[in-house]
C-alpha cells in the first residue's frame, strides 16, 4: 500500500524524523488558511503547493510551485488542484490531483547553502537484510546517479538482530561529508527514520531530496512510503489511510472479491488459477500474437460464481478482445469447472460478447471438454496448452 507524501511525513514525524511541515487542503481556500496557520506555527511567509498523487516526478511536472504570498498560494492551489499532472511516473494521460500540500518553504537563505541528498530503506534480497541507500546527490533521479556516477551511491546493511547500529549511523554522516551541528542531526535522522521503517513494517521508504537547511537541521522535503500489505492487520491506524481514487477502479473491486487481479494494456483476457500458471498463461498470450489485458488468479475454487465474478470484471476492460481460461485441475475437478463457466455463461447472456477459449487439463480434463463442446454456447475448447494459444491466435485474426 502506498501512502501520499503527506502522510509519509506524518509517519515519520510520529517517530521523530524531522520533515518540513505541511498541512493537506483540498480547495483554494482551506489551502490559505493552511497557508496561514503554517506562518503562525513556523514563521515562515513563503512556502510550497505541492500535488499529492502516488508518483513522483511532481517537480518536473509542475506539480510543486512555490508561493510567496497569499495570493499566490491561492492562485497555485487553484490551478493544481483538480489537474491531471502529468510526470515520468504517471499514465500517459496523468493523474487528477484531488489535494495539495501547503508546506513551509524551507530552502531559505542563510549561513549556508541549502544542500539536498537521497536516502531511502529498503530490503536487500539478496542477502536478506534491510539496507540504507543514501548519495551525496539528491534532488534528482536515483536512476540518472546510479547511471552517471554510480560512486556517489553508497549503501549499509542492517542486521536483523542488532538493528541499525550507532557506528553506521555515524558512517552514514560522515560519507554524507557532514560535520559539527548537521552530523548530528544527520545521526538522529537516519536513526529515527530506521526505527520507523522497522516499526510500521514498510517495504520502501524513499526520501528524495533529505535537506541540510542553511542552518543545518535535517529533514524530509519528500516521502516516498510504501507499507507492507501483509502487515497491514497490525497498522488498523495506517490501513485506514488507504486512498482508493489513486488505484485501479477494477483492481480495487477484484481484490475485494478475493480475486488476484492486475490490470494490463492487452487485448486478451485471462482467468487461471495459481499463480505460476497464471504467468506462463501470459507468456503463451504473448507468443501467440496477443498482448495480456490482466493477470488474474481465481484461486482453488473455480465455481460458478466465482468464474461469473471473473468474468465480469474482465470485461470492464473494454481493450478485451478474446478470453482464455486456463485451469488446471489438482484439487479442483476439470468437469466441475467446466460447469461453472456454463453456469456463468449462460447466466450472464449477452454481457459476454467475446471469443472464450477454455482450456482445461488435470482430474477428468476429457469429462470437461465433453460438457463444453455440448453445451451449444460459443465455447471454444482446448486441453493442450500450445492448442489453446493457436486458438487465441486464431480468434484474435
Ligand atoms: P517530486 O518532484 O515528486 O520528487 O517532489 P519533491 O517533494 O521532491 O519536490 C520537488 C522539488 O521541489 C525538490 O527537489 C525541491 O527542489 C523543490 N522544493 C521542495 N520543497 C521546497 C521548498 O520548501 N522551497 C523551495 N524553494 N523548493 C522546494
Ligand atoms: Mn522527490
Amino acid at each position: 500500500m502506498n501512502l501520499h507524501e503527506y502522510q509519509g511525513k506524518e509517519l515519520l514525524s510520529s517517530f521523530g524524523v524531522r520533515i518540513q511541515r505541511g498541512i493537506v487542503a483540498d480547495n483554494h481556500l482551506k489551502a490559505v488558511d493552511a497557508a496561514k496557520q503554517l506562518a503562525v506555527e513556523t514563521g515562515t511567509g513563503w512556502w510550497v503547493i505541492k500535488a499529492q498523487i502516488h508518483a513522483g516526478g511532481r517537480g518536473k511536472g509542475g506539480g510543486v510551485k512555490l508561493a510567496k504570498s497569499l495570493q499566490d498560494v491561492e492562485t497555485i492551489s487553484e490551478s493544481i488542484i483538480g489537474m491531471m499532472l502529468v510526470t515520468p511516473q504517471t499514465p500517459p494521460q496523468g493523474k487528477k490531483v484531488h489535494q495539495v500540500l501547503i508546506a513551509e518553504d524551507v530552502y531559505y537563505p542563510g549561513a549556508n547553502e541549502p544542500e539536498e541528498y537521497y536516502m531511502s530503506v529498503l530490503l536487500n534480497r539478496a542477502t536478506g537484510k534491510n539496507m540504507i541507500m543514501y548519495s551525496t546527490e539528491g534532488g534528482m533521479d536515483i536512476e540518472t546517479v546510479a547511471d552517471k556516477t554510480p560512486h556517489l551511491i553508497f549503501t549499509e546493511e542492517m542486521d536483523p538482530l542488532l538493528g541499525l547500529q550507532a557506528f553506521q549511523a555515524r558512517k552514514i554522516a560522515f560519507n554524507l561529508g557532514l560535520s559539527g551541528n548537521a552530523l548530528k542531526e544527520m545521526i538522529k535522522f537516519v536513526t529515527s527514520l530506521y526505527t520507523a521503517f522497522v516499526q510500521s513494517d514498510a517495504t520502501l521508504f524513499e526520501i528524495n531530496p533529505v535537506l541540510k537547511t542553511s542552518d543545518d537541521k535535517i529533514l524530509a522535503v519528500d516521502s516516498k512510503v510504501v507499507l507492507d500489505d501483509n502487515a497491514l492487520f497490525r497498522h488498523k491506524d495506517l490501513a485506514v489511510l488507504r486512498d482508493f481514487r489513486e488505484e485501479s477502479p477494477i483492481e480495487v473491486e477484484a481484490n475485494a472479491a478475493g480475486l488476484n487481479y492486475v490490470d494490463l494494456d492487452g487485448n486478451v483476457g485471462c482467468m487461471v488459477n495459481g499463480a505460476g500458471l497464471a504467468m506462463s498463461t501470459m507468456d503463451l498470450i504473448k507468443q501467440s500474437g496477443g498482448e495480456p489485458a490482466n493477470f488474474l488468479d481465481v484461486g482453488g475454487t473455480a465455481d460458478a460464481k466465482r468464474v461469473e465474478t471473473a468474468f465480469r470484471i474482465i470485461l470492464k476492460d473494454t481493450n478485451v478482445k478474446a478470453i482464455l481460461v486456463n485451469i488446471f485441475g489438482g484439487i479442483v475437478r476439470c468437469d466441475r469447472v467446466a460447469q461453472g463457466v456454463i453456469d456463468a455463461y449462460k447466466n450472464m447472456g449477452d454481457a459476454i460478447n467475446v471469443p472464450i477459449i477454455v482450456r482445461l487439463q488435470g482430474t477428468n480434463a476429457k469429462e470437461a471438454q465433453e460438457l463444453l463442446d455440448n453445451s451449444g454456447l460459443d465455447l471454444i475448447s482446448a486441453t493442450e496448452f500450445q492448442e489453446a494459444a493457436d486458438k487465441v491466435q486464431k480468434v484474435l485474426a
